[in-house]
Formats: structure tokens, C-alpha cells, sequence
């Protein structure tokens, strides 16, 4: 079997704060081959947005470092990478794209003018070259009449044009890996489905591996092959899309898929997980998720649960039920 693009094994991350080391991310691990789509889901403040922009080495050095682990790129150990390699590798090989493309292009620049600027910069293209391929890529994301299009501002495309205008800017350099941070919660349903499906086709025909960092398991469930479930700063369970929606092992995992709405949920009736997310300042002893969980015994407040294989690549750190359905498994 080819070794994946992407390999993070046992990431760790530290916030500094008044002379304080705080652990943000705890021995992260996980891995994404060419061609493969991965979410990564969890509440807000579980580490998915940080655990990414450790990869990209983009964390404010000041407040937060890398303390453990490694970032493998395409055979390349990140973590150790001098500011100039990642400056190659942020953009011509990673690209990212987020939440909200309006903050992230430049309101006073023609859409076309940002991408192809893009292109001189890291393939040295000339301008017309680089005009042409804009054209192009804006044609790829589905931006209608593109030769126009491309003089318009940001402001003048609409909140899902904006976006495919952002994932034509972060594919301008052919990346190998597009980490695509919460890219459709800001959309409406509809045109949330057309961004998604327009990711799915970029994997098909690119070969493009994508991270997709999302709350929302009914993304994952459109999008992803594979899905990792980070809470309070470690992954309690990874596996193929479809076994951890389908047969989910731990219990967070469970009340996650349970809070997704249906079209059968009425309004007002969607369950969701009593109590808070902790945050790094207050984590709990043992197994974090211990407060808010209704399996917990009292191993689960002394001791950390590591993670287990139960089948084939689907693991789960749980003490109660990772053990159960080994057990299943074996009779
Ligand atoms: Fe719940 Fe205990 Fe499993 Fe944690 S280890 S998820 S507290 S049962």
C-alpha cells in the first residue's frame, strides 16, 4: 500500500498564556491518502481549526507551538520545515479555504487580478498566461460567463460566487491538499449542496485530497470517505464514513449524529447534548467527555481511554464501549 500524502502522528499543541502551558491538541493522529476526502468534526473548541493551521505552520507563534509529534507532507516532516519551504508549500501545494471567503479576498482587487497574481507569483506565469488560466479556473468552479466575471470586485459575487471564487483562488497552484475550513455553513442549503458537490468533482478529476473541518456530520455524510471526531483536544474516534455514521462507537460520536436534524425533526424537538464543551483551562480528569457522558463509570474520571482498533481502521477511545463491541466482535 503507497504511504498516504498526509501523515499526523501524535500532534501535540500548547497555548502559553500568563506564564502557563496549556495542552490545546493531545497526540493527534490521523492520515489522508491521495484522493481521499476526510472530515474532521467536533464542537466548537475541540482543536480541528487549530490542528490545521499547526499543519500549515500558521499558528500565532507567540501564544501557541507545536510541542509533540509530527506533520508528514508527501514524505516531508512539516513541523521541522524551514519559513521558506512552507512558504512554497502554503498555497502551491496546500491550499485552504474558509468559512468566510469576504475576509479572506481583497475587497479592493478584481477577482481575476487575485488569482492571476497568484499564478506569477508561485508558477511564473506571465500575465497573459496567467489571464488565460484564471479564466479557466473560474470556468472549472462553475462562475458563469468567467472572461467577465473576472473584473467584477468581491462584493459584486454573491456569497456562494465569493466561495467558488475562493476555491479557484486556493486551486490556482494545483495543491495536492485543500484544507476547506466550516466552507459552506455561511450558505444557504442549496447552494451549500452545489459547493460540496463541486469538491467531490474537483477530488474526482484532480485526484485532490481534501480535509474538511465541519460541525455537521450531514456534510460528512455527502462529502467525506473517511471522518475523524475530535473533543476537547483529541480524537475519540476515526474510521470510514460509513461505519462511524452507521455503527458509531463512542458515545459523543452517537449524541453527535443523534443532534443532526432530520426531516422528521420538528422544530424545537431536536435533541442536543446536555452541558458544555470544557476548555483547555478546565479539562477534565480522565476521559474529557466524562461530565457530559451518560456511560460513564468511575474508571472514566481517573483514567484517559486510549484509542482501540475494533475493525479494520475504525477506532474509538472509549472505556465502556470499545471494549463491548470487541467483545461482540470476537463471539
Ligand atoms: Fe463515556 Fe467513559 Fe466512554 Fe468517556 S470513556 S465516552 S466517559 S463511557
Amino acid at each position: 500500500m503507497s504511504a498516504p500524502l498526509l501523515d499526523i502522528r501524535d500532534l501535540s499543541i500548547e497555548a502559553h498564556k500568563d506564564g502557563e502551558r496549556l495542552g490545546i491538541v493531545e497526540r493527534v493522529s490521523f492520515s489522508v491518502a491521495t484522493g481521499e476526502i476526510l472530515g474532521l468534526v467536533g464542537e466548537s473548541g475541540s482543536g480541528k481549526t487549530v490542528t490545521c493551521r499547526a499543519l500549515m505552520r500558521l499558528l500565532p507563534t507567540r501564544s501557541l507551538r507545536i510541542s509533540g509529534g509530527k506533520i508528514e507532507f508527501a514524505g516531508r516532516n512539516l513541523v521541522t520545515a524551514s519559513e521558506a519551504e512552507m512558504r512554497h508549500i502554503r498555497g502551491a501545494r496546500i491550499g485552504m479555504i474558509f468559512q468566510n471567503p469576504a475576509s479572506h479576498l481583497d475587497p479592493v482587487m478584481r477577482i481575476g487580478r487575485q488569482i492571476g497574481e497568484s499564478l506569477v507569483l508561485h508558477l511564473q506565469m506571465s500575465p497573459r498566461e496567467a489571464k488565460a488560466q484564471t479564466i479557466e479556473l473560474l470556468r472549472q468552479v462553475g462562475i458563469p460567463d468567467p472572461q467577465r466575471r473576472a473584473d467584477d470586485f468581491p462584493h459584486q459575487f454573491s456569497g456562494g460566487m465569493r466561495q467558488r471564487a475562493m476555491i479557484a483562488l486556493a486551486l490556482a497552484c494545483s495543491p495536492e491538499l485543500l484544507i476547506a475550513d466550516e466552507p459552506t455553513t455561511a450558505l444557504d442549503v442549496t447552494v451549500q449542496a452545489q459547493i460540496l458537490r463541486l469538491l467531490v468533482e474537483l477530488r474526482d478529476k484532480r485526484g485532490l485530497s481534501i480535509i474538511l473541518i465541519t460541525h455537521d456530520l450531514g456534510v460528512v455524510a455527502q462529502t467525506c470517505d473517511s471522518v475523524a471526531v475530535m473533543y476537547a483536544g483529541r480524537i475519540c474516534e476515526k474510521g470510514p464514513k460509513r461505519d462511524v455514521l452507521a455503527e458509531p462507537l463512542h458515545p459523543y460520536t452517537s449524541r453527535l449524529i443523534a443532534c443532526q436534524p432530520s426531516a422528521s425533526a420538528e422544530a424545537g424537538l431536536l435533541p442536543s447534548i446536555p452541558g458544555q464543551p470544557p476548555s483547555p483551562s478546565a479539562w477534565p480528569s480522565g476521559c474529557r467527555f466524562h461530565p457530559r457522558c451518560e456511560r460513564a463509570i468511575g474508571l472514566c474520571r481517573s483514567s484517559a481511554p486510549e484509542l482501540v482498533t475494533v475493525r479494520s481502521n475504525h477506532v474509538a477511545a472509549c472505556h465502556v464501549t470499545a471494549p463491548a463491541r470487541l467483545a461482540d466482535e470476537a463471539a
